[in-house]
């Protein structure tokens, strides 16, 4: 087994107007990392297009049809002053979706031992009722419901060091007492959610702001302190995680000082809980990352553990 990389080029056909960062440029960016030597050895899947109704594990019906129905038939439209919609957002949205669901299929039926999916827009700022963030589907949270209610098992965490708060991740497993939601984020920022004392509806989600200009040092404390101890007691039988790279010195978006070496090593801690628990069963899933360098090196340098540990 090895590990597997699951994209498509639907992931380009989401269009935001010029000078949004959140753009096509950031998969060509991973696309073009992830074609070094080093990588040959991915397992390549093509991210199968989701039905839309294997969204309604984490959005009630009335939020998917208002979503169709917003898409322009030419042009951008906003949702709000953030989040945008082009032609292709549908199409691009059931893409991603359907890469995590087959990322968590491929894992679980032991086609891979880990894997990545490169896919955009982002999901974990999409909540239950509300896309925002950039964000339009809840990839991660969804991905979670359905390797508990489709594959039977019996606790699932999700991990989100993206440098913002994943608000959406935790709004769809507040009450979910199967699921574990652990985050790291810069506080404050945006969404302003993530403080300690949310703690979801059994005791069942761990969040851990971080100040300002904390670099990776404080962040690995933190992570050895607070994460790994829960996640290690919550004994998942599968970890997803959300996997994004703005939390890195370069990026515009935030102010946290982290490395792609501190990429590496959270990987290196997190397939440590995997191996211990579930077989190194690890579904990671592209959040943000928004200065294009820094998310190649840190992707590289995030899926080329995965592969070292999945092999
Ligand atoms: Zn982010």
């Amino acid at each position: 087994m090895t590990t597997a990389l699951i994209t498509h080029p639907d992931a380009l056909t989401h269009v935001t107007p010029p000078g949004h960062p959140e753009r096509v440029a950031r998969i060509e960016a991973v696309n073009e990392a992830l074609t070094a030597p080093e990588f040959t050895f991915l397992i390549r899947e093509p991210a199968p297009l989701a039905d839309a109704s294997q969204a309604l594990h984490g959005h009630p019906q009335g939020y998917i049809d208002k979503f169709r129905a917003a898409v322009p038939v030419s042009g951008e439209v906003a949702i709000d002053p953030d989040t945008w919609l082009s032609p292709g957002s549908w199409q691009a949205a059931l893409r991603g979706l359907g890469g995590c669901l087959r990322a968590v299929d491929m894992v679980l039926g032991g086609e891979a031992r880990n894997a990545f999916v490169a896919m955009r827009p982002p999901g974990h700022h999409a909540e239950a009722r509300r896309a925002m963030g950039f964000c339009l589907l809840s990839n991660a949270a969804i991905a979670a419901k359905h390797a508990l209610d489709h594959h039977g098992l019996a606790r699932v965490a999700v991990m989100d060091f993206d440098v913002h708060h994943g608000n959406g991740t935790q709004d769809i497993l507040w009450d979910e007492p199967r699921a574990l939601f652990v985050s790291t984020h810069q506080m404050p920022l945006y969404p302003g959610t993530g403080a300690p004392d949310e703690r979801g509806a059994h005791d069942n989600i761990l969040n851990v702001p971080l100040p300002p200009h904390s670099d990776g040092a404080q962040f690995r404390a933190e992570v050895e302190r607070q994460v790994l101890p829960r996640l290690d007691g919550f004994a998942p039988d599968l970890l997803i995680v959300s996997a994004g790279f703005d939390a890195h010195r370069a990026d515009p978006l935030a102010q946290l000082d982290l490395g792609a070496e501190d990429f590496a090593w959270v990987t290196e801690r997190l397939c440590d809980i995997a191996d211990a628990h579930c077989g190194g069963r690890v579904v990671s899933t592209l959040e943000g990352g928004y200065d294009l360098d820094a998310l190649a090196a840190s992707v590289a340098a995030h899926v080329k553990v995965l592969m070292e540990r999945g092999a």
